[in-house]
């Protein structure tokens, strides 16, 4: 646990000179260059209250974060597997000791079938999801889920980048797991803070607080090159979360060369018979939550920053502006809850926790558009081995744009041709003629090839 300095942390929460207005004015200025901040400056922005200061921060958030990525939004969603649980975790309610909860793992048609599902919607990624358990989410069956999931063909439609975010594994497991084709591994600390972790993690094998700490060191030493990392924000203080989560991605820097590819800020949602869920011990005001993302974009400008639906649309929409670069639309948190409908299937209760965004793929797709966002279902850049140092090499060169860009509107118009309701193609196609007219030389003449062979019927189109 070294590299979570507890004390230097503190040292940074206490120090009154991090408040000072002009400091974090200056500080502000030196983000807008998009070359990263260090823990002393994150905190001295994680500390500002002033409101013109904290709309400067956030101004300067999206301008990075439109510099690196330009305005495009990759879209997933996630897929349960199975609800099983050794674990105890007092904010979930797949804790082993919530007895009222049904328990399923899908059989493998069922996650077939909930793919199939998927696929139809227009979706490309999929975040496959599990609880911990020896047999109902043993490796060996992961890699089954993954390589049917990966089978899924429906009218040129199907899934090209499957995520995983499954309990830690040893680094011969992780080795295993690389070799199933997944895209990123992700795993939430939850709680840097150690006494909370603990506290939190009453049993089960998830109480070892450097198993999980150390679980990205494996999987990045047994090759899998994008990792994912995240913090559960209402468990701690929101400040010593965001530095400690800093300082986790530093470290894998400093180590490996490369940070992690993304990061998640789940924040706690009420959970079946999960008491801290209900009343968090510090629980996040959406100010508060919007300076965690503002800080995080300008702090780590090159990492994916990830925002699922456990929040309302209107705070999406805002934290869109302001540096998260992927969203899931049309989520359930429950196994098989894709293709039964909600009553037949009463998700609530086998769902892991209550989402704020019960909209469709195509009513956020077309929200983004009406926001300026462009929806992306691309999926190119590790099929194309473009992940770990080399995905790092493209975004700080800029070269990023040359080709995101035609991948996304390529793969935007393979979503409104075979997916999109009649009011969403409406306003998408307008969209995507004025994203074209914002192209410029052969990034321009690429984006067009491409899309015209989409229009002729090619599908899969990317560079
Ligand atoms: N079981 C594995 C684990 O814990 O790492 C993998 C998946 S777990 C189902 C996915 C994530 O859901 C957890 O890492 C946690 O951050 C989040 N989560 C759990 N309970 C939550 C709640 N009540 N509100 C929001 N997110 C929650
Ligand atoms: Fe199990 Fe993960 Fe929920 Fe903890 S967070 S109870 S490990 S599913």
């Amino acid at each position: 646990m070294e590299f979570i300095n507890e004390e230097y942390i503190y040292s940074l929460l206490k120090d009154e000179t991090l408040n000072d207005i002009q400091l974090q004015r200056e500080t502000i200025e030196k983000a807008r260059e998009a070359k990263g901040l260090t823990l002393r400056e994150s905190a001295a922005l994680l500390n500002i209250t002033d409101k013109e200061l904290l709309e400067e921060l956030f101004h300067a958030a999206g301008e990075v974060k439109d510099k690196i990525y330009g305005n495009r939004l990759v879209l997933f969603a996630p897929l349960y597997i199975t609800n099983v649980c050794v674990n105890n975790c007092l904010y979930c309610a797949f804790r082993r000791d919530n007895k009222e909860l049904k328990r399923r793992t899908l059989t493998l048609e069922e996650i077939k079938e909930e793919t199939e599902f998927l696929v139809k919607q227009g979706h490309k990624r999929i975040l496959l999801v599990a609880g911990e358990h020896p047999k109902d989410s043993a490796l060996e069956f992961v890699g089954k889920a993954i390589e049917l999931m990966y089978g899924v063909h429906i009218n040129g439609g199907n899934i090209r980048r499957i995520n995983v975010n499954t309990a830690p594994l040893s680094l011969e497991g992780f080795k295993i797991l690389k070799s199933f084709g997944i895209g990123t591994y992700q795993c939430f600390q939850e709680t840097y803070h150690y006494e909370t972790y603990v506290k939190m993690h009453p049993s089960g094998p998830k109480k070892d607080f450097a198993w999980r700490l150390y679980a990205m060191d494996r999987a990045l030493q047994a090759g899998i090159d994008d990792v994912g990392i995240g913090a559960l924000f209402g468990l701690t203080d929101y400040k010593f979360e965001t530095l400690a989560m800093l300082m986790h991605a530093f470290n894998l820097d400093e180590k490996y060369g490369i940070g992690p590819h993304t990061i998640s800020v789940p924040r706690l949602e009420p959970a079946q018979n999960a008491p801290i869920s209900h009343n968090p011990p510090f629980a996040v005001d959406d100010l508060s939550f919007k300076k965690i993302v503002a800080v995080l974009r300008l702090a780590v400008p090159y990492t994916g920053i990830i925002l699922s639906t456990r929040e309302r649309p209107a705070l999406r929409r805002e934290l869109f502006k302001i540096g998260v670069s992927q969203i899931s639309a049309g989520s359930r948190t429950a196994p098989g809850a894709y293709k039964e409908s909600k009553e037949s299937l009463k998700e609530y209760e086998m769902q892991q926790f209550q989402l704020g965004d019960h909209r469709s793929l195509d009513e956020v797709v077309r929200d983004c558009c009406e926001l300026g966002f462009l929806p992306s279902f691309c999926t190119a850049c590790y099929r194309s081995e473009r992940t770990g140092d080399r995905f790092m090499e493209f975004a700080k060169s800029g070269t990023i744009h040359f080709m995101c860009s035609p991948n996304a509107l390529s793969t935007f118009k393979e979503y409104i041709i075979d997916y999109a309701s009649e009011e969403t193609k409406r306003v998408a196609l307008d969209f995507i003629k004025n994203e074209i007219e914002k192209l410029e030389g052969p990034t321009k003449t690429k984006a067009l090839k491409m899309i015209e062979r989409v229009d002729k019927g090619e599908r899969d189109v990317y560079f």
